[in-house]
């Protein structure tokens, strides 16, 4: 394991020690590859976008990840590290992440990061949901929804830049915020290399289940290349 927010597991072989344990071939994949793989065969990308070649499936909630699917395989890239853009850097003097960075996408704006930053300003603990559901009378509310949508579209801006994926899908509780595709989206516009921003961003459909299916995905295609050859 590497790069785990549960950091106690880094450098340590679970996949084989699960294996060892459950007796029974194991496989291991970021949640939001496996995210990203299932909305794109079985869910949102399928319903609406069925064309779309290149994907970009976000899980904004805790952590800030994305999986990366290109012609409907996973992009693993080669350390393993494609479509983590909660690890790009946007502010250098921002608050230290657990990977060893300063000023993550993930520090700024990942629902702690966000309720964090209301609750030094406002000296009260809110939810981001209730954060979002504040901003016509609370001030700070109305702050801390103005900065996710300006480093939001900074960062997404970043990503289109590079892979300017045909579909971007956007799960995880702070994808939930549903001005990210009004004011989020305005933002990122700024800041891309092109006139105009047209790439649809969608709603996830398969809800919490999406990380299931999208490993049961995995393991299916997987085991199955091994059995056949
Ligand atoms: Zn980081």
């Amino acid at each position: 394991m590497k790069n785990c927010n549960t950091t106690e597991l880094n450098g340590k072989p679970l996949k084989e020690d699960l294996a060892r344990r459950l007796g029974v071939p194991v496989l291991i994949a970021n949640d939001a590859n496996c995210f990203a793989l299932a909305e794109t065969h079985l869910g949102a990308v399928r319903q609406h976008h069925p064309d779309a070649k290149v994907v970009f499936g976000i899980i904004m909630g805790t952590g800030v990840g994305a999986g990366i699917v290109i012609n409907g395989q996973i992009l693993n890239g080669h350390h393993g590290i494609a479509g983590e853009w909660g690890h790009n850097v946007l502010l250098p003097d921002g608050p230290e992440c657990y990977c060893g960075k300063r000023g993550c996408v993930e520090t700024l704006i990942s629902g702690p990061a966000l309720e964090a930053w209301y609750e030094a300003k406002a000296k009260r603990h809110l939810s981001l949901a209730r954060i979002a559901a504040a901003t016509a009378h609370d001030h700070v509310a109305r702050l801390t929804l103005d900065r996710l949508h300006l480093l939001f579209g900074q960062a997404l801006a970043n990503v289109v830049n590079i892979l300017d994926p045909d579909v971007i899908v956007i799960g995880g509780g702070v994808g939930n915020v549903q001005s990210l595709y009004r004011a989020g989206r305005e933002t990122l516009l700024p800041f891309l290399f092109n006139p105009r921003f047209a790439t649809p961003m969608i709603a996830p459909a398969l809800g919490d289940s999406a990380g299931v299916f999208g490993a049961a995905l995995l393991a299916r295609g997987t085991f199955r290349e091994a059995q056949l050859s």
